[in-house]
């Protein structure tokens, strides 16, 4: 086991910069998600940790070997597809074999490793079966049992569950956690969808247009975000963001008015600008509450319910629309007036360059 270390790592193709200096530092066993939009490097990224792309500047050590330089078979990492890249003609046990058998496995070890990683991925019965004889979710156990029997440091999972269906989707990511838990090997998981990343990562690093915008467990990323790009990208239904300008601050804190409500959010050491304006407010629909006594009048113009709670569009005088959250059973349509409650203390503040003022 060993752990990952990326030192000012940038690449880019021809004149095109496509990552940054980036840096990370990858605990052995960590479960780490890269997390960001579609053409933010997140696969050239794990492909250089790979070794199947160059690295232009800086430098990558697994454990205590720097292997920058090295060709992919000598990084003791295995890769697994979102295509899974199954050889047709071969079956499910040649498929899990080949790799080891090209380095000179001894066939008794190499037997040994395929029905360990068959039982652990329960594909046992399909040992025999070519890869058109089965399912996607079949196909991409076999991909994983591949990476397995290498028997590697770390799997680098580029977008595996993204061909699957919605359903085994969700199956197939309970599995990878649960298989994560028994072998405890590190997994470096690339994704562009939130929910995989919070429910998979021990930690995960949000990327943005080049760099890394944010690393932290699952509920820092959402509690805590560092910038109004990790907090709109991070949760569903999205963060509400409204420009605001700061009635004053306070010993730590700054006082905003929200749609004719008088907010409180803690903004730490720093300070407001001057003017105190060019900011923006977040807010969670969670934490937006159709509720009574609420200060922030608005008039409902969508709702969509979810059965246990219900998420109300409501336009504020402003003209301004949020997404607000009403019990299950909410009796709102739209064209009804509606009042919101902001949860104390649940809101965030960021400045005019959308970095966050943070509670400490
Ligand atoms: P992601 O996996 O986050 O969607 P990629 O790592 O695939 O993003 O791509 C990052 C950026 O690098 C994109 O803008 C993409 O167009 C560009 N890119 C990727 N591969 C190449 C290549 N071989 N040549 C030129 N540009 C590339
Ligand atoms: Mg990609």
């Amino acid at each position: 086991m060993a752990d990952i270390v990326l030192k000012d790592v940038s690449k880019s193709y021809g004149a095109v910069s496509v990552l940054e200096k980036v840096n990370m530092h990858i605990r052995s066993g960590e479960f780490i998600v890269f997390l960001g939009p579609s053409g933010c490097g997140k696969s050239t990224l794990l492909r250089m940790i790979a070794g199947l792309e160059a690295v232009n500047e800086g430098e990558i050590h697994i454990g205590d070997r720097r292997v920058d330089q090295l060709p992919p078979n000598q990084r003791g990492v295995a890769m697994v597809f979102q295509n899974y890249a199954l050889y047709p003609h071969m079956s499910v046990r040649q498929n899990m074999s080949f790799g080891l058998e090209n380095i000179g496995t001894d066939k008794a070890e190499i037997a040994r490793r395929v029905d360990e990683a068959a039982r652990m991925l329960e594909i046992g019965p399909l040992l025999d079966r070519r890869p058109a004889q089965l399912s996607g979710g079949q196909r991409q156990r076999v991909a994983i049992g591949r990476a397995i029997v290498r028997e590697p440091e770390a799997f680098l999972l580029d977008e595996p569950l993204s061909n699957l269906d919605a359903g085994l989707r969700v199956r197939t990511r309970v599995e990878l956690a649960q298989l994560h838990q028994r072998i405890g090997t590190t997994m470096i998981f690339v994704t562009h969808d939130q929910t995989e990343a919070m429910t998979l990562a021990s930690r995960i690093v949000v990327m943005n247009n080049r760099r890394i915008e944010q690393i932290g467990t699952p509920m820092e990323v959402y509690s805590r975000p560092a910038s109004r790009f990790v907090a709109g990208f991070v949760g569903s239904p999205a963060m509400n963001f409204l420009p605001v300008r700061a009635l004053a601050e306070n010993g730590g804190k700054a006082i905003v008015n929200v749609g004719g409500a008088v907010v409180t959010t803690a903004i730490a050491g720093a300070s407001l600008p001057a003017g105190r304006d060019g900011l923006t407010f977040g807010i969670r629909p969670e934490a937006l509450r159709v509720a009574a006594d609420g200060e922030i009048r608005g008039r409902v113009v969508l709702v969509e319910r979810l059965g246990d709670r219900t998420l109300v569009h409501a336009g504020l005088e402003d003209g301004s629309v949020v997404v607000a959250e009403d019990i299950g059973k909410s009796t709102l349509e739209a064209g009804m007036a509606v009042a919101l409650k902001v949860d104390a203390g649940a809101g965030h503040l960021f400045d005019a360059d959308g970095v966050a003022y943070h509670a400490d």
